[in-house]
Parts: C-alpha cells; structure tokens; sequence
C-alpha cells in the first residue's frame, strides 16, 4: 500500500513523476533490445490559473481528474501515462509512430473540449494544448521530452487548444 501511495499521484490516480522515471528507464532497456518504436506525447491545460482563480482551486482540481479520466480511457494498458507536474501531463505510447501520437492526442483534446463544462453548475470550457514528439535512436530521454515540450510550446503560442509535433 505505501509503495502504490508512493508512486500514484492522489488526485488523478496516475503515475506520479516518481514512477515515470522507473517505467521510463525501464521502457528504455527494452528499445535497446528490441528498438521498437515509441511516441510521446506532453499536454498542459490551457489558462488553468484562469479556471482556479474565477472558480477556486477544488473546482480546479475537479477539472484535474476529469482531464486525467478522459486521457486514461484512451491510452493502452502498455502506455504509460502521468501526472507529469501540476497541470501537465506525459504519456508515452509503446508501438506507436509519430502520426499514431498525434492523432490520438487530438482524440484526447478533441474529448476535453468537447466533453464536461460544467462542475459544481458552473459552466467552464475547459482545452488543452499537445506537444507529440517519436523516439529518435541516438536521443536521450531529456532530449525527447524536451522536443516534445517545444512542440506543446509551439501550440501555445499559435493559440492553445491544439496539437503540434
Ligand atoms: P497556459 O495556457 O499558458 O498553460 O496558462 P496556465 O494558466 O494554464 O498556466 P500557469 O502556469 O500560469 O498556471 C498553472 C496553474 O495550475 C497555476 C497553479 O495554481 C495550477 N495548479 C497546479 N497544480 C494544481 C493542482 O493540483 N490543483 C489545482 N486546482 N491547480 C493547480
Ligand atoms: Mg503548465
Ligand atoms: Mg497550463
């Protein structure tokens, strides 16, 4: 019990950042033997200080778990996917090419914007904005979470509530 405490983020019920590291550097062995394919993708809520200061930090953290249940209903059981800092979150996505990750981060914005907007009878439209980046052999893991946060930048500046790679 105090393992899972230790590696599940309490809100959301995701892999903490703790726990990415290990299943990370795990996944990582596993490219070396096999040098499967593997996508990432980095998604941060858009004007989420925006959503706490008008409809307070529990309403915002109601909006947290709603993004992290939508998100998990469409990753695989072999994906990981985590809380990766407040209100950012990383899955990684075994198997999966480039386009695959993008298409499914647009699943995954696509269903937050268009799906619950209303908590507690406050209408609030909620968007996320994506960064996508595949494995490239040669990179390390900070250089791929790196592209990948450049690319979620990217969609930042153009306007938020997209996807960019
Ligand atoms: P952007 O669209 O550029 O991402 O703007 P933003 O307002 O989402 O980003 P910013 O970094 O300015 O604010 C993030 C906010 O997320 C501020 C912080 O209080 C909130 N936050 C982080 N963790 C939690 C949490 O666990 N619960 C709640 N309710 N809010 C959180
Ligand atoms: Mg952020
Ligand atoms: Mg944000």
């Amino acid at each position: 019990q105090l393992e899972t405490l230790a590696t599940t983020d309490n809100l959301t019920g995701l892999h903490n950042r703790q726990a990415f590291e290990v299943l990370i550097g795990q996944l990582m062995q596993n490219y070396m033997r096999t040098a499967e394919i593997f996508s990432v993708i980095m998604f941060d809520i858009d004007d989420f200080k925006y959503v706490n200061d008008t409809f307070g930090h529990l309403t915002g953290d109601l909006v947290l778990a709603e993004i992290a249940r939508i998100a998990k209903a469409r990753v695989r059981g072999s994906d990981i996917l985590c809380r990766w800092g407040g209100e950012e979150f990383f899955v990684v996505l075994s198997d999966c090419v480039l386009a695959h990750a993008l298409s499914l981060a647009e699943e995954i914005r696509i269903a937050v914007s268009d799906g619950k907007n209303e908590y507690k009878g406050q209408k609030i439209r909620v968007t996320i904005s994506a960064g996508v980046a595949e494995f490239m052999p040669e990179e390390t893991i900070d250089q791929l979470i790196s592209r990948a946060d450049q690319a979620l930048y990217a969609a930042k500046k153009a306007g938020k509530n997209r996807t960019f790679s």
